[in-house]
């Protein structure tokens, strides 16, 4: 068994952070290869290792002396040393590196310090080998990562050193030039290692105990999903949940590893399980239909109406839809009726056009009347269970109208993961919150 664990920025913001990454670590003998990000934010006042660094970057670039926020670094990297008692000499590494770094020096080598020194320290800390992530996380000359020499050489390094600690969010170009990820990025790294190790799980380790089933601002305390699987996290965080992002795991995706989410803080905690399918599900885990539920407020609706609109129906709604093209305005649904049919649309989206677009609409002889309805949000109740079950929607309505949510749209897509329901803006986090009591029991 080997798990390979990615740890987050506020699972190393400090001494007391590491020791609880080493009590995770030490508990489990499979938890072999560790991914770490920069130390983040120790407190919501606190800063970003990595903020710092491109703090850096930015006061080099324009000569101005950057000795303030070294000390701030240093600092933090000093604090973990002591406290831990570690002898990885830090301070004098992260000398050296500073006195090497000038105007020229490229901002990707200097905001993957970060992740180098922390990995460094952490090393020494679990007693396990440190591998420096460019020397085995591999970009091609396109900047793209070459899977075959990343995997060859990471596989390499495990099988000579058995446990190891690795920097996240950057890799090597060619030529052994430093190059990271998007900001964030070391969740792609854990998922390259993970993927190129065959690992049996994926632990994203962080600061929440998963993937909640509601936003919290909305919902006080709501339950963390269990199990989701690509398509629903998909659904969910189109829809604005801030869940992990599925690109990220991309290579655990295709391998089918399963990705599970832990929270540092509260170990014991199961999080959540993301895999492509659960189809090994057993009975009794199928009782909760909902997986989640999630929504975005600010769409506009736009209803066109034309009286025995019969066949001309399709070429009226091309006419509209190219209207709608032609203006940049990105169409999200389109509900329809017998002599009527409504586009729903992100209201940001045609502010400054809103009169001229509708102008042009009603000059169409096709069209009979048209209007615009605003102070739209858009809820969608997602659930892979939810799919050939009766009920659902019966359930929905029925948690809306008695709580006097009147329904604008409603649209379910045919692999019936998803519902979603138009509701007044007003009403947005009513509707949330009597879906999730409704459902999540
Ligand atoms: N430290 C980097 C950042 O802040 C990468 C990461 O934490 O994943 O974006």
């Amino acid at each position: 068994m080997l798990k390979v664990l990615k740890f987050g920025g506020s699972s190393l913001a400090d001494s007391s952070q590491f020791k609880k990454v080493k009590g995770i670590v030490d508990n489990d003998d499979s938890r072999q290869v560790v991914v770490v990000s920069a130390p983040g934010k120790r407190h919501s006042d606190d800063n970003k290792i990595t903020d710092l660094l491109y703090l850096i970057h930015a006061h080099l670039k324009y000569g101005v002396s950057y000795d303030s926020i070294l000390v701030m670094i240093m600092d933090r990297y000093a604090e973990i040393r002591e406290t831990l008692g570690l002898t990885t000499g830090i301070e004098k590494i992260i000398d050296d590196t500073f006195a090497g770094i000038d105007k020229k020096t490229p901002v990707d080598f200097i905001v993957s310090r970060g992740e180098y020194f922390c990995a460094r320290l952490m090393a020494e800390y679990l007693g396990y080998h440190f591998v420096d992530a460019a020397d085995w996380l591999m970009f091609d000359y396109e900047g793209k990562v070459d899977s075959a020499a990343t995997e060859k050489k990471l596989r390499e390094y495990k099988d000579s050193y058995g446990t190891i600690v690795t920097p996240g969010f950057y890799g090597a170009m060619p030529n052994g030039d430093v190059r990271v990820f998007p900001r964030g990025g070391s969740d792609i790294t854990g998922a390259i290692a993970a993927a190129a190790l065959n690992a049996d799980v994926y632990e994203n380790w962080t600061d929440v105990s998963g993937i909640l089933m509601v936003d919290p601002r909305i919902v006080p305390d709501p339950k963390t999903i269990a199990r989701v699987t690509y398509d629903e996290l998909r659904e969910l965080s189109y829809m604005g949940a801030s869940v992990l992002h599925e690109d990220t795991v991309f290579p655990v995706r295709l391998k089918d590893i399963p990705v599970n989410i832990r929270n540092t803080n509260a170990p014991d905690d199961a999080g959540t399980i993301i895999r492509e399918n659960f189809d090994d599900e057993l009975e009794e885990e199928h009782e909760r239909f909902i997986t989640g539920i999630a929504g975005k407020r600010n769409f506009s609706i736009i209803n066109i109406y034309k009286s025995r609109i019969g066949e001309d129906k399709l070429g009226l709604l091309r006419q509209v839809l190219e209207v709608f093209a032609r203006y940049g305005v990105p169409v999200e649904q389109i509900p329809s009726g017998v002599d009527s049919f409504s586009v729903v649309f992100p209201s940001d989206s045609i502010r400054v056009k809103k009169y001229d677009l509708m102008h042009e609409l009603s000059e169409n002889e096709m069209i009979d009347n048209c209007s615009l309805t605003e102070g739209i949000s858009l809820i969608a109740i997602v659930g892979r269970q939810m799919a050939y079950r009766t009920g659902v929607s019966g359930k929905i309505f029925k948690a809306l109208g008695e709580n006097h949510v009147n329904i604008r749209t409603i649209q379910q897509g045919s692999d019936e993961i998803n519902i979603m329901v138009g509701v007044f803006d007003e009403d947005f986090n009513t509707a949330i919150r009597v879906l999730y009591e409704s459902f999540a029991k």
